[in-house]
């Protein structure tokens, strides 16, 4: 049986990471809605010019747009994958719940990444990107502020400031946390302490799980 998880979190969490590393633990595919809808806006498709405003206020694409998105992408998956940007509403994870049933299928787990304010601040504070060649890490990890990749300027993401940030987390509160308690009605729902590092994330991730932390086979 194929297995579907969604990540849900506040902005800095971790979610792409964790996403990534249970999508390659599990064999699934990962879609960040966020990459989606940026490599959108670089092509200039019609998704990208409607998305290119509304992600340049710092909010999150509305209901109309997303979930049409979404069912496309969701109506062509015949395995198991990992969402880390969807859903964002109630009305989207309706939507989810909906579809999901209309192709016979169902959700596997909603995972809620837990990480306090102020570590999530710090996160974002240290976060660059290269404009040159997209490279994205840590402050620390640039050679004196250039790319380690391409020697080009490492960078605040440009959503990463901090209005940037504090937007992006009350939207969060006003439209995810329904979405939370969504799934916790459901059973569906695991909390993971995210506030350490990845890799100790990542350990908790599999035991919330209960998959093998043994090498990957
Ligand atoms: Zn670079």
């Amino acid at each position: 049986m194929s297995q579907r998880f969604i990540l849900l979190g506040p902005p800095a969490s971790g979610k792409g990471t964790q996403g990534r590393f249970l999508a390659g633990r599990l064999g699934l595919v990962f879609l960040s809605t966020g990459a989606l809808l940026r490599s959108a806006v670089d092509a200039e498709s019609d998704l990208g010019r409607a998305a290119a405003p509304i992600l340049a206020r710092h909010e999150y694409l509305p209901d109309s747009l997303m979930c049409p998105i979404m069912g496309e992408w969701l109506d062509q998956q015949r395995g198991g994958w990992v969402l880390d940007g969807f859903p964002r509403s109630l009305a989207q994870a309706e939507f989810l719940a909906e579809r999901l049933a209309a192709n016979g299928q169902s959700l596997t787990a909603a995972i809620v990444l837990e990480v306090p304010e102020g570590e999530l601040l710090r996160r974002v504070r240290d976060r660059v990107e290269c404009g040159d060649c997209r490279w994205s890490g840590r402050v620390a990890d640039t050679l004196a502020g250039a790319c380690p990749n391409c020697g080009g300027p490492a960078l605040p993401r440009a959503d990463d400031s901090e209005a940037g940030f504090f937007g992006r987390l009350a939207e969060y509160r006003e439209h995810v946390l329904p979405v939370i308690d969504f799934y916790q009605r459901q059973g569906l729902l695991h909390r993971l302490d995210a506030a350490s590092d990845a890799s100790s994330a990542e350990r908790r991730l599999l035991e919330l799980l209960q998959i093998s932390h043994g090498p990957q086979e």
